[in-house]
């Protein structure tokens, strides 16, 4: 029969164990050395390694590829007195990873020499059940859904667009939801925005958003503006935020909103929808191109009806404004490839989504090398930059 002292004495001949001086110089010499913590959450929770990856003894095996899927990555595995640890090691070595060591006398030590380590903020048992869904996806993980509880998107109108945005952000646990929204519910508003419903006919809309959001996730807070968006406030408005998502529905507005998010350096998620089509894709300013780039003027009045002119099958605008959710998600966290450079297009009737290369416009009188300061200004028909030195006459759009 094996004794508990054999098995770790047997597995401890097959690894490399470092004392705490070893494992501080190889994470402080070598920056793509992982410090991987092997303890229980509640452990963890009292403090850690900066930067560690923490993935419990138990869930090792499982997760560690998700995490750390590079196996010639320099691992240094801890515990809290050094046993687990060997264990860990041992196990990596198995599984194909190269270069782990053991750091001998653990967390324990480490903070009894008074060496440094931080108190990891944590989710709640609540938000782990919540976004138990998050927390399976090694992309998104507890660090992910941190960023997204931390994240503010401003959310540009509570309608269409909006609505579908607004409930896929909130039940991500998007911890700040700012909304823009100047109109009340109507019922004829009910066909497509489903934020609202008959008992909210009459109401704000920034209200009847706000109230849905918070029954869906009492995490989200939700920032109302009951306010037109306009040149004299759009700056502050969107000052702050992290992520735009754009479900607006006429150019002034449009270009408006571009120039400002230029000038603060926040990328705006992008919808539109006509009939059974719609677009999407994200500007994310001097680094893909801006919405002049894509739109250089604006169409005459007549060839660009609103949806009000021109209707709108209802679930077209749950479709696009789900795709501007995940787009906003995916910026948040840098997750994969966001619609940066490309226009997403779907069209309905088919049933088909179409990507296309969207490149910025050297000449763009916005975002261009040669481009004027931006001037934040209410916008004529033409949707036209203000000049730094701009006679702004009668200037009342829309
Ligand atoms: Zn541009």
């Amino acid at each position: 029969m094996t004794s508990f002292r054999d098995l770790l004495n047997a597995a401890r001949a097959t690894i490399r164990e470092v004392d705490t001086t070893g494992a501080a110089r190889s994470l402080d010499e070598r920056r793509d050395t992982v410090a991987l913590d092997v303890r229980e959450a509640d452990e963890y929770e009292q403090g850690a390694l900066a930067g560690a990856v923490h993935i419990p003894r138990g869930h090792l095996e499982s997760h560690i590829e998700g995490r750390v899927p590079d196996r010639s990555t320099p691992l240094v595995v801890y515990c809290a007195g050094g046993t687990r640890s060997v264990f860990a090691a041992q196990t990596l070595g198995a599984l194909g990873y190269t270069d782990v060591v053991s750091m001998a006398g653990g967390f324990n030590q480490w903070k009894n020499e008074g060496r440094p380590f931080v108190t990891p903020r944590t989710l709640s048992p609540e938000q782990r059940n919540r976004y138990h869904r998050h927390l399976l996806l090694p992309e998104v993980g507890e660090v992910g859904q941190q960023k997204l509880l931390d994240a503010k998107v401003l959310l540009l109108g509570a309608g269409g667009l909006g609505s579908p945005a607004a409930l896929y952000l909130a039940a991500a646990g998007v911890g700040t939801i700012g909304i823009v929204d100047m109109d009340v519910v109507d019922d004829s508003n009910l066909q497509r925005q489903i934020l609202h419903n008959v008992d909210r006919i009459g109401e704000r809309k920034v209200d009847s958003a706000k109230k849905t959001l918070v029954a869906l996730n009492p995490d989200v807070n939700v920032v109302a503006h009951d306010v037109r968006l306009g040149a004299d406030n759009v700056g502050d408005l969107i000052d702050g935020y992290d992520v735009i998502v754009d479900g607006t529905d006429n150019f002034p507005t449009r270009y408006l909103v571009n120039d400002a998010s230029l000038l603060k350096r926040i990328p705006v998620v992008h919808g539109s929808i006509f009939r059974f089509e719609g677009q999407a894709t994200v500007f994310a300013p001097y680094v893909g191109p801006c919405y002049r780039c894509l739109i250089p003027e604006p169409p005459p009045p007549e060839l660009a009806p609103s949806c009000a002119e021109a209707g709108v099958l209802g679930v077209l605008p749950g479709i696009v404004g789900s795709i501007q959710a995940m787009e906003a998600i995916k910026v948040i966290l840098g997750l994969g490839e966001p619609l940066i450079g490309r226009l997403l297009a779907y069209d309905a009737l088919e049933e088909s989504f179409r990507t296309f290369r969207v490149n910025r416009d050297p000449e763009c009188p916005a975002c261009g090398p040669d481009a004027g300061e931006i001037v934040i200004a209410e916008y004529d028909q033409y949707c036209m930059p203000h000049p730094k030195v701009a006679g702004t006459g009668g200037s009342s759009a829309n």
